[in-house]
């Protein structure tokens, strides 16, 4: 597999891409070329996340363990209800919930170059992004999707580029991970039945996107009032 910081170096590129295509066509401002910029840098780390010892883990589990908890605010406590010692409770709480917990699992049941480091596994990525960004408009939400979906696949691609050695310096051979990075499906019908039944569920949620833009521009206006809340 390649390293850490190639991947990186992938996703910038991507990310740099995308945020080219986004000023040059739907006019983007900085605030929205920078959340593209990380959704490439995200989608070229993300696949890795299948990797107990890599840094993708502790770096993921920690933006998601922030933004997780905010896109839900929305369903979980109305404005009034707001207080600052339900803020820390709730997102303390979510933030052992999600390293802790759901990380172990994730360390526990992934295999590394499973169904992660695959093809349905991006487009299911890409998916939530959309849906992330839904409520920003509709050129924003498929910016974001690209973005990441092809940080995802540079990554891929960059797996199987490194499964590739020269023998005697010159004659290319592949090494037995070839293959295992840039696929359309892993080893084991659960894994692969559950990817495909979350790809429908998401696909039938941005189909429905009016709901989904509601509960999230729902979730932004609140965090829009968190943000505004006064210290003193
Ligand atoms: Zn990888």
């Amino acid at each position: 597999m390649a390293n850490f910081k190639t991947h990186v170096n992938g996703g910038i590129v991507i990310g740099t891409a995308f945020v080219g295509i986004g000023i040059f066509f739907f006019d983007l401002n900085m605030v929205q070329s920078f959340a593209i910029f990380t959704m490439g840098v995200l989608g070229g780390i993300l696949p890795d996340l299948d990797s107990n010892s890599g840094k993708p883990l502790p770096i993921i589990s920690g933006l998601v363990s922030v933004l997780i908890p905010l896109l839900l605010l929305g369903k979980v406590g109305t404005i009034n209800s707001i207080s600052p010692e339900f803020l820390i409770s709730y997102f303390i709480i979510f933030y052992v919930i999600l390293n802790y917990v759901v990380c172990g699992v994730i360390k526990k049941f992934t295999v590394h170059r499973g169904i992660m480091h695959s093809i349905p596994f991006s487009f299911l990525v890409a998916e939530f992004a959309y849906i992330l960004f839904i409520s920003s408009g509709k050129n924003m939400a498929t910016i974001a999707a690209f973005a990441i979906f092809f940080g995802c696949i540079i990554h891929l691609v960059l797996d199987e580029l490194n499964s590739i050695k020269f023998k005697f310096g010159f004659i290319p051979t592949l090494s037995r991970s070839s293959g295992t990075a840039f696929k359309l499906y892993t080893k084991g019908f659960l894994t692969n039945f559950f990817i495909l039944c979350a790809i429908i569920a998401t696909t039938w949620l941005i189909f429905s996107h009016f709901n989904v833009q509601n509960i999230m521009t729902y979730g932004h206006s609140i965090v829009e009032n968190i943000l505004s809340i006064k210290l003193l």
